[in-house]
């Protein structure tokens, strides 16, 4: 872990000078109330702080990071402490100051003619979306994270989803930031226009800098029609190697009425209908493969059914997919979801499992399934790949569980040997080694094998230019 010699440790002088700027109730020194800032939900990441900091506004934060760069403290913000890269969690030196991000929770404007919300960053992403729809309006980033990931860390992150397919990532669905720069300066870049192309563009660079350039303390959105009508679909496949197919065809004729195309392989389904409760198997007989797409619409009169049916048949009688199902109903819906949503979380009842969060060119999926298949069986036979997720990104989360009966820690020390041998199929089909996770901790060390250097060069150059004392989560993305 490299870090910069000039951080230091904040004195005690420092520690009540950072205090003073939030006040006392405020601020956590106490080590067991600042221990839920200092692990993650999984319990990969452990570390310790000098303090965690809950600041109300963006000047609270102003003066923190003006008196932080002042004395050369390392600052690691914290929103909903749901990032799966460690990005959030601070190393273990403890002479880090957490900046959680909770109290900044207004909603500033709404306004429905620009079709924007502007809402601060503590706010959860669960409660943009109801301010959203008691607009009557749509926010669609949707993550199984979203009650507790903050609208600060599903941009600071680039977060994803399932809704990206139509919708675009948190960096499409941002068009302006407010955003406190390391030395407290306050970038007010709240704006709410579709076009600006006014030189380079600072919200982008800030999107997806996982807390590594600025902190984000608000946001303006964009919002979208409320969906009125909605199809739920799910297909069975002998083989993924048809999937493409059937996805070109259903982008082909539904269009943007297309927005969610997900993957699912059977035995995650075996694994959510094992221990996920009240769940049961869509369909009579098991696919090796699922597909599970939704079609809607803003109208309620867009007959969606039997656009559903139609891209149905047409797969079925070019032999894409066996057997299909259309949800009847909301219930039929949220069942069909469900296999989906609880796909990562059964995964923790079968024993260790060794995560890969990758993108590669939609096309190129059936043949990087199968070569990493292939890999792992030869690395540790009997270990069991999930690969689920979005395949309308080419986004797999390329998930491996340990073989039944084999020591948890065994297995688990295989995480970067394998890591590296799926990462050099991603490359070789020019896929990205991280499509919506980030970087963080976790895959730091793999950045320099992955991109190229000259792209590196660049990010540290923009980095020493926002941050030249790189008091910003040090030791974290770059
Ligand atoms: C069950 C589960 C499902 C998930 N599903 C998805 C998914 O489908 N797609 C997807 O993309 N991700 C998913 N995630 C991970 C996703 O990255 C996070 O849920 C979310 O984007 C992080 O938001 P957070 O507020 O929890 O940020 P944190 O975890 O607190 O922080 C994440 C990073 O952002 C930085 N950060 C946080 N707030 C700010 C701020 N205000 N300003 C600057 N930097 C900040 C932190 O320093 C850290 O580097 C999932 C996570 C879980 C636990």
């Amino acid at each position: 872990m490299k870090r910069t010699p000039k951080h230091k440790p904040p004195g005690p002088d420092t520690i009540d000078a950072f205090v003073r700027i939030v006040g006392a109730s405020h601020a956590i020194r106490d080590e067991a109330e600042m221990a839920p800032y200092l692990v993650e939900w999984r319990d990969r990441y452990r570390g310790k702080a000098a303090l965690v900091l809950k600041p109300g506004d963006a000047s609270e934060v102003s003066s923190i990071l003006k008196l932080a760069n002042e004395t050369m403290t390392a600052i690691v913000p914290q929103g909903g402490n749901t990032g799966l890269v460690g990005g959030q969690i601070p190393f273990e030196s403890g002479h880090e100051v957490v900046i959680s991000l909770e109290r900044l929770t207004h909603v500033r404007d709404i306004d429905l003619a620009s079709n924007t919300m502007t809402v601060e960053a503590g706010l959860t992403l669960a409660q943009a979306q109801a301010v959203a729809a008691s607009a009557g309006r749509l926010f669609p980033l949707s993550l199984a994270s979203e009650g507790s990931a903050q609208i600060g860390g599903v941009l600071a992150t680039n977060a994803g989803g399932t809704a990206v397919l139509a919708y675009g990532s948190a960096r499409e669905l941002a068009l302006g930031l407010e955003v406190v720069l390391a030395g407290g300066e306050v970038w007010n870049g709240l704006k709410s226009l579709r076009k600006d192309n006014s030189g380079y563009d600072l919200k982008d660079l800030i999107v997806g800098s996982e807390g590594t350039l600025g902190i984000i303390t608000a946001a303006v959105l964009r919002l979208f029609p409320k969906v009125a009508e909605k199809v739920t679909c799910m297909a069975g496949l002998d083989a993924l190697e048809t999937a493409p197919a059937f996805f070109a065809r259903a982008l082909e004729r539904a269009g943007p009425a297309l927005t969610a195309f997900e993957i699912l392989p059977r035995i995650g389904v075996e694994f959510v209908l094992r221990h996920g409760q009240g769940t049961r198997d869509p369909f009579p007989s098991p696919h090796q493969w699922y597909a599970l797409f939704e079609l809607t619409s803003p109208r309620d009169d867009a007959l969606l059914a039997p656009l559903a049916e139609f891209l149905l048949a047409r797969g079925i009688e070019a032999g894409e997919i066996a057997d299909a199902i259309v949800a009847t109903s909301l219930s039929q819906s949220e069942a069909l979801w469900r296999l989906r949503e609880l796909m990562s979380e059964v995964q923790k009842e079968e024993g260790g499992s060794i995560k890969h969060d990758i993108a590669v060119p939609v096309a190129s999926v059936p043949e990087f399934v199968a070569r990493a298949n292939r890999l792992v069986e030869l690395m540790i036979p009997g270990a069991r790949p999930v690969p689920f997720g979005h395949l309308g990104d080419g986004n797999i989360h390329y998930n491996v569980s340990q073989p039944p009966g084999m020591e948890r820690a065994v297995f688990l020390a295989n995480w970067e040997a394998l890591n590296a041998a799926v990462h050099e199929i991603v490359l070789d089909l020019g896929g990205s080694i991280s499509a919506e996770h980030g970087i963080g901790r976790l895959k730091r060390d793999l950045l320099p094998h992955a991109k190229q250097k000259i792209a590196l060069d660049i990010m540290r150059k923009i980095k020493a230019a926002f941050d030249p004392n790189n008091i910003l989560n040090p030791g974290k993305l770059l």
